[in-house]
């Protein structure tokens, strides 16, 4: 099986892959790659790691995170180094940061260097557009390797996070799809949302209740129904960075129906938390598109379990807990959750209290994610070949604690501090090297290294 090849590594415990649990299984390790797996007899290793009852997963895959939004390269340290903790051994970086996003193949080049300087575990960009103007970019940027590109039908930032409008978005959808990229895009549609935001704070309603108020389900199927629409027109993939609505994935099977190509994802969050949340934990809980109703919740899961979700991510936006306090005007608040060192556990407690197996977390948070960034199998997967990127996970009853945030000490909170899990990250291995050994990042900065694209073969986003 391993033939003569030199095995440094023998991990054994409960294996799991999309489609099984392999009960007492092993993985072989030789270098940075996985040289075998199987159950019973197992070849001889220079080193056995014995997780005798752990799950033994591929390294989770979160396709949809942020690193730099505010404070700059020093960010893609912090995160990484957690999500190292969170047993994610690749993430995918949204372009927004700050001081300049990814919109031009210079700003692509600068922040691959970055990654091999700063990060911990590995790292796969998105690129994004300038406001106009820049869509001569998307070719270059496709060259060097970004998995995505990442466009917005709303504005958070006129630079950082701008609005692209739909002539623009027309257009350089033609040139995203040259490139066998998707095209994710922040689906809220910007007349309804600001609308409603200046009629509240014109009255003087700047409560907790009023985020998911001011951002009605209208405005994210309006912003949807459209994004669809160029898609449709323009032969993209276009692809829903987040949606908090079970309508968003029966509108993304619409579209793929008509011919498109089309798909949408949910994060964690979406799959457990509810509006009322944001009342409980003013400022910490807000994120965009906001929280729902219960019946949004569970028919989220019964997309999932329909295979009508493209796959789970956190969409983790590590503010410093200063721009997550509410001081009397939720809209002052920054949007985004920490998530990176809770998406193991809790997706594991979710799936658990659902009765579910643990083979949908490597389906949804390892093998889809690294598909839809053209990763897999390189990433996202547990066959021979592929990186030897794993998450070991001890089941049992563990109090989340927010202060264990492996992050800045700023951004060490979370919505789920103090919460309850099933299960902890006991280990998790980046290419053939343990990072996380339950207690401690083994890893030092620079170790991690950008991932790109595979191939330009577009992926299949239906189910
Ligand atoms: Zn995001």
């Amino acid at each position: 099986m391993a033939g003569e090849m030199r095995l440094d590594h023998l991990i054994r415990g409960d294996i799991v892959t999309p489609e099984a649990v392999l009960a007492d299984g092993w993985i072989a390790v030789s270098g940075e790659r996985i040289a075998a797996i199987g159950t019973g007899e197992a070849p001889e290793a220079a080193a056995v790691h014995a997780h005798r009852g752990r799950l033994v997963l591929p390294g989770l895959v979160d396709g949809h995170m942020h690193t730099s939004s505010h404070t700059g390269w020093e960010g893609i340290a912090g995160a990484t180094r957690s999500a190292a903790a969170g047993g994610i051994t690749t993430v995918c970086d949204m372009p927004y940061d700050t001081p300049r996003p990814v919109m031009d193949a210079e700003a692509l080049a600068a922040k691959i260097e970055a990654v091999g300087r700063h990060a911990y575990i590995d790292v796969s960009l998105y690129a994004t557009v300038r406001k106009s103007g820049g869509l001569d970019q998307i070719a270059p940027m496709a060259s060097l390797g970004c998995t995505a590109f990442k466009l917005s039908t709303f504005e958070v930032d006129p630079v950082r996070f701008p609005r692209i409008d739909h002539g623009e978005m027309r257009e350089a959808f033609q040139e995203i799809a040259r490139t066998g990229r998707m095209a994710a895009i922040h689906n809220e549609d910007q007349e309804i949302v600001q609308r409603l935001i200046a009629d509240a704070k014109a009255s003087g309603r700047t409560g907790p209740e009023m985020h998911a108020a001011t951002r009605p389900p209208l405005a994210e199927r309006l912003a949807n129904l459209a994004v669809f629409e160029l898609g449709l027109a323009t032969g993209c993939h276009v692809h829903l960075a987040h949606s908090s609505l079970a309508a968003g994935f029966d509108q993304a099977a619409a579209a793929r129906a008509a011919g498109g190509r089309a798909s949408a994802e949910t994060c964690l969050h979406y799959l457990c938390m509810t509006k009322e949340a944001l009342l409980a934990h003013p400022g910490i809980a807000k994120c965009t598109p906001p929280f729902r109703s219960e019946a949004e919740v569970e028919g989220s899961w019964a997309a999932l379990l329909a295979g009508r979700v493209a796959y789970i991510s956190t969409d983790h936006a590590p503010w410093p807990l200063s721009r997550k306090r509410f001081a009397g005007d939720i809209f002052a608040v920054g949007a985004g959750l920490t998530g990176l060192q809770t998406l193991a556990p809790l997706l594991y407690t979710l799936l658990e209290r659902r009765g579910l197996p643990p083979t949908l977390i490597a389906r949804f948070a390892a093998e889809r994610p690294a598909r839809f960034h053209g990763l897999w199998p390189k990433k996202g997967a547990l066959v021979p070949g592929a990186d030897a990127d794993i998450c070991i996970l001890a089941r049992g009853r563990f109090r989340f604690d927010a202060a264990r945030i492996e992050d800045r000490e700023e951004h060490r909170w979370s919505l789920w501090d103090g919460v309850e899990m099933s299960a902890r990250v006991a280990e998790t291995w980046s290419r053939g090297e343990r990072v996380w050994d339950g207690e401690r990042v083994l890893a030092a900065p620079g170790r991690g290294r950008f991932q790109p694209r595979l191939s330009d073969a577009p992926v299949e986003p239906g189910a």
